[in-house]
């Protein structure tokens, strides 16, 4: 069994740790909140005060982090990852990040005398806490298969994307359909309910029918039908609003550098512009229900 360097412990980093310590890994956690670092020592991660201390005697380190400029920072800056790992050591970015600064931290890495693999994930906090995860690694061949042992305990699905960076590419496609599928899902809900169905006769129907989506079986966004949706919870983020706006805002980058154009992507992003303009950035993306149905219920009414 191996020692893990894990930084960034949050929604996501917390029950991926979980899972590692539960394989046998010994798992050194930091992150820069000290209540998520608490939170991941009681289920068995080793809490410690900065990177230096978790990248100590790593054979591998794990990187879970908001967004591109974070990761840079972790890996690139002064105390970071580059300066205090031992050379060798495996570096996995398992943030969703946009392809630049992934491409930017690869050759970093090989620079400096690592091998590293971007690797996002997909399935939510539900698929981190059941260890179901798809992974979508980008990389070398050699890193990539060393990456997979430690990952499969994590990992529902493991793929090998591509080369630097295609791991990436592959995750913001994949957002812009949640995104798109789940701005559906919000807008069958609402009409669903103005209609007079009732919600959860309606789920069940659309479930077992052509309106089904991820977004509708693991978000639904109305409260007492899904159990993993944040509905339940006043809308506190599984995935908040301001990486979901995050991830639609890189995937139209990409297809604008590519000269297409995405119309329902577009409308995705300005649902959550709006959510992000409105003060709820923090709050979950399945709070889009909000901009149709303001009363919707399990809306926060402040
Ligand atoms: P989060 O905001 O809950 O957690 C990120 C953690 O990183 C926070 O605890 C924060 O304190 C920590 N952090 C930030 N900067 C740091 C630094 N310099 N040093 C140490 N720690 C630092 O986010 P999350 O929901 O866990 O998502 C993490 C990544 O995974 C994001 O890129 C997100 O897009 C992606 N993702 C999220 C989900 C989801 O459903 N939540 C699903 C798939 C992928």
């Amino acid at each position: 069994m191996a020692t893990i360097g894990w930084i960034g412990l949050g929604n996501m980093g917390r029950p991926m740790t979980k899972n590692l310590v539960a394989a046998g890994h010994t798992v050194r956690g930091y992150d820069l909140d000290e209540r998520a670092v608490a939170a991941a020592a009681d289920n068995g991660v080793e809490a410690v005060g900065s990177i230096a201390q978790a990248v100590e005697g790593a054979e591998v380190v794990f990187t879970m982090l908001p967004k591109g400029e974070h990761a840079r920072s972790v890996y690139l800056d002064e105390g970071g990852v580059l300066e205090f790992a031992a050379p060798g050591t495996l570096l996995v970015d398992s943030s969703t990040i946009d392809v630049d600064s992934a491409n930017a931290l690869h050759d970093a890495a090989e620079k400096a005398g690592f091998a590293f693999v971007d690797a996002p994930v997909s399935g939510g906090i539900s698929g981190a806490a059941a260890g179901t995860l798809t992974f979508m690694l980008g990389g070398a061949d050699a890193d990539v298969e060393r990456a997979r042992g430690y990952v499969e305990p994590m990992a529902g699905n493991i793929f090998h994307a591509g080369g630097n960076g295609a791991g990436q590419a592959a995750k913001i496609v994949n957002n812009m359909m949640l995104a798109i599928s789940l701005q559906g899902a919000a807008e069958g809900a609402v009409l669903a309910r103005k209609l007079g169905l009732d919600a959860q006769t309606f789920w069940d129907i659309a479930h077992v029918s052509s309106g089904d989506s991820w977004a509708m079986r693991t978000w639904y966004p109305v409260p007492g039908i899904v159990e993993s949706a944040a509905s339940n919870q006043g809308f506190d983020a599984t995935f908040a609003t301001a990486l979901a706006h995050k991830d639609v805002g890189l995937a139209l980058a990409g297809a604008e550098s590519v000269g297409v154009t995405l119309p329902a992507a577009q409308v995705a992003f300005d649902n959550l512009q709006q959510l992000m303009d409105e003060g709820y950035a923090g709050k979950d993306c399945s709070l889009i229900i909000r901009n149709i149905d303001p009363e919707a219920p399990g809306v926060p009414q402040d």
